[in-house]
């Protein structure tokens, strides 16, 4: 997808620091952390956001959600850790390419994002 900032990333044509990658997924930090560890976690398909997911696509998104739980591990939040998918521009959203935020290594607060 042309002018898509998380395809140019998923591209190689944007640097990102990458924590993990497969086939559907890949997975970098973000460029402005609001944890102490706070990864995107993005499908390798431009889904624009929650509400594009559909029966075709959504192996996509189940992907994601099995690489959660490898990251989540890998970087050592064994006590606990959130999700976070904000969709559209109430929701937030502000790459309109689906991306679900892993963050944890605080104990977080009742509000994030
Ligand atoms: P959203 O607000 O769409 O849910 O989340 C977009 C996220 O992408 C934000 O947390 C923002 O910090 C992150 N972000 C924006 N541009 C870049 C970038 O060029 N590289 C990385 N690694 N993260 C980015
Ligand atoms: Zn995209």
């Amino acid at each position: 997808m042309d002018n898509c900032l998380f395809c140019k990333i998923i591209a190689g044509e944007i640097p990102s620091t990458k924590v993990f990658e497969n086939e559907y997924v890949l997975a970098f930090r973000d460029i402005n952390p609001q944890a102490p560890v706070h990864v995107l976690v993005v499908p390798k398909a431009h889904i624009p956001c929650m509400d594009a997911v559909n029966a075709e696509n959504s192996v996509y998104v189940s992907k994601c959600f099995e690489a959660v739980a490898e990251i989540a591990a890998a970087e050592g939040l064994g006590s606990g850790y959130r999700v976070i998918c904000n969709c559209g521009e109430d929701g937030g959203q502000t790459v309109m390419h689906l991306h679900f935020h892993l963050l944890g290594g605080v104990k977080l607060g009742e509000k994030m994002l």
